[in-house]
């Protein structure tokens, strides 16, 4: 048989070699950033177009490249920043493999210009998907500019695979942010559609993460140091009150290089233990500087996974470096580590005076009588019950027509049992009113703060109250949006809210879906916007939290067309909004949940697919107590 294997031709190699280090604009922006980095610049500008669909360009004043050089670069496993295998671990620039420029090239038009210092003239080449184009000298500034352009103009199916400029947009700042943050002593602006994003003067850490996310960051950040033999640490961690509820703002650098790790964030997490809000993260921008020879960088093409030598010494000492730090800055508690919440008072109860207990009981019963009827009467709800608080309770008219009928046959069912109370002469009076007879009805009961309990016809529901919840708030902000008019609450004093350049952008893109809700915007300034009306079933201290929410939500992906970014806006509100677990309601809030969850148009499932309720037959009851 004759042989069948051939040595790819350089271009196929590269464009193959791409698929590893360019997965989308982003990361051409890191790769570029980072050779402009290593090349000593103090100035680097990040010009972007259609979020890097169109342009991406890099402009340093580096130390640029001679002419040979500036044709060698763009050939795989070119490199200036390593001679040797050894030199891995003496590392002290970003780039070392020698493929990103090959990978770039070979799946897109680039433009580059360089000029050292030195020479005269400069280099013009223009490549496109690995062919050269031209090569010119040319007079230009000392540096190094470098335009990828049509990016995947070779590879449609990669092209079509970009998600909307939102999320490719939203890629571009999390890399540009992070070799921004990683290097505060050089000047980094960014440009995109021509308007500026970020203006970034050179400065100390501090100022730089302030600098990238408004102002309002600087009150939140405790500052962390700690110097060992094998990490020096330092940087800021955020005081516990101003935890978020998404990952944000959490950042690791090692020797000026921005990593993740899910096991230092451990750490992170162990030191915050006791001091945050279920669920919630804090902010963090961490940076170590380790000795080049305890880390292996190479485990990873975009060089985001580090391994160290003594990850367990390294754990301990970023855990207690931080907790001593929350400590001295008084930021922790000092009392009441370990307070167990189901023993507070739930808020609504505080002010209230103590509740006749009730007693029931069941006048007919009697022990030895055989009766099936007996069986019946099991099925029923209590009736006659008082309670000295409640009895000013109205029953609501059911707004949803499922609902209704899961209580035919319940109505005029009420007098089998029978509940007194002690003896008292002020409530006599109201202890056998007709009425209440109706209303205990629908009577629902809360379990473990979690779980919603009503009798029904045919047996019981058992009602999830935070997806409930949701249901009704996602149903009612689609309408809202969808019918374009939303009630809203004034605010007294208009509300400022602070956000970083590109989250602010976002907020302007959706301010017509926002408004639609029930936001008043009043103006928009260069750092933060003023807020003086908010949606009607939101509290002015919620709505930090529910823009927070949002941002992150539409960051994940933002859907192009405004029907599915309306959608995008109600789940996340809704999500925000709803009574959580662990949130005690009352038997009205209870019962109104009920309510409005089977006025819905679609009450089983909450906006995100979850089963809302279930349902428990009388003879499924039966069948356990069988056995
Ligand atoms: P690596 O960064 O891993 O060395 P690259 O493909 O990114 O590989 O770059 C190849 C080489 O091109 C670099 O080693 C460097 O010598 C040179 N180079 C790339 N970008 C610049 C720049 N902006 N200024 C000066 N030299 C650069
Ligand atoms: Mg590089």
């Amino acid at each position: 048989m004759s042989s069948i294997i051939q040595l790819l031709p350089d271009h196929v190699a590269n464009q193959i070699a791409a698929g590893e280090v360019v997965q989308r604009p982003a990361s051409v922006v890191k790769e570029l950033l980072e050779n402009a980095v290593d090349a000593g610049a103090t100035d680097i500008k990040l010009i972007i177009k259609d979020a890097g669909k169109s342009l991406v360009q890099v402009i340093d004043n580096g130390k640029g490249m001679s002419v040979t050089d500036s044709r060698l670069c763009f050939e795989r496993h070119a490199t200036s920043k390593i001679r040797q295998a050894e030199d891995l671990f003496s590392l002290h620039t970003k780039g070392f493999r020698g493929e990103a420029l090959a990978s770039i090239a070979a799946i897109a038009h680039v433009e580059m210009k360089t000029k050292q210092e030195q020479d005269e003239l400069g280099t013009h080449i223009i490549i496109e998907g690995s062919k050269f184009v031209s090569q010119e000298p040319s007079v230009l500034p000392k540096g190094t500019s470098f335009a990828v352009k049509n990016l995947f103009f070779n590879i449609p199916a990669r092209r079509n695979f970009l998600k909307s400029e939102t999320v490719e947009f939203r890629h571009i700042v999390d890399e540009f942010q992070r070799v921004a943050l990683a290097h505060p002593n050089i000047y980094f602006t960014m440009y995109h559609n021509g308007s500026e994003m970020f203006n970034l003067p050179n400065s100390n850490y501090r100022q730089r993460i302030v600098n990238v996310f408004s102002g309002k960051t600087n009150e939140k950040l405790v500052p962390i140091q700690e110097e060992t033999e094998i990490v020096t640490i330092e940087g800021f961690v955020g005081k516990p009150e101003f935890a978020k509820k998404n990952r944000g703002e959490q950042f690791f650098f090692v020797n000026d290089r921005f990593i993740k790790s899910g096991y230092l964030h451990h750490a992170v997490m162990a030191a915050y233990e006791g001091l945050l809000p279920n669920g919630s993260q804090p902010t963090y921008f961490i940076y170590l500087n380790v000795p080049p020879n305890t880390i292996d960088i190479n485990i990873h093409p975009t060089k985001t996974e580090i391994k160290f030598d003594d990850e367990h010494a390294l754990y301990a000492i970023l855990r207690s470096t931080i907790k001593h730090s929350l400590g001295q800055f008084n930021v922790a508690p000092v009392l009441d580590f370990d307070r167990d919440p189901n023993l507070d008072t739930p808020y609504q109860y505080q002010n209230k005076t103590a509740e006749y207990p009730t007693v029931q009981v069941d006048s007919t019963f009697n022990p030895f009588a055989d009766d099936p009827s007996y069986s019946e009467l099991a099925k029923q709800k209590p009736s006659k019950q008082f309670s000295g608080g409640s009895n000013s309770y109205k029953k609501q008219e059911v707004a949803g027509s499922n609902w209704e009928s899961l209580y035919v046959g319940l109505k005029n069912d009420t007098s089998e049992v029978e509940t007194f109370s002690f003896e008292s002469e002020e409530v006599t009076a109201s202890l056998f009113d007709e009425k209440e007879e109706e209303q205990t009805i629908n009577r629902t009961y809360q379990i473990h703060k979690k779980y919603i309990v009503s009798p029904i016809k045919s047996g019981m529901v058992i009602m999830d109250q935070g997806r409930a919840h949701q249901r009704i708030l996602y149903e009612q902000f689609l309408t809202n949006m969808t019918v374009q008019q939303a009630s809203s609450q004034q605010l007294l004093f208009p509300l400022q809210m602070y956000f970083s350049n590109n989250e602010l952008k976002l907020i302007a893109e959706l301010k017509p879906s926002l408004e639609n809700t029930g936001f008043v915007f009043e103006a928009f300034d260069t750092d933060s916007i003023h807020i003086s009306g908010i949606p009607v079933n939101t509290t002015e201290s919620e709505i930090s939290m529910v823009l927070e929410q949002l941002l992150s939500d539409l960051q994940d992906g933002i859907p192009d067309s405004s029907f599915s970014q309306n959608d995008t806006i109600a789940k996340s509100m809704a999500k925000s909004l709803a009574v959580k677990t662990g949130t005690y309601l009352t038997e009205k809030e209870q019962e109104n949940l009920v309510n409005n969850l089977f006025a819905c148009k679609e009450p089983n499932v909450s906006p995100f697919q979850k089963p809302t309720f279930i349902t428990m037959r009388v003879e499924d009851i039966d069948k356990r107590f069988a056995l």
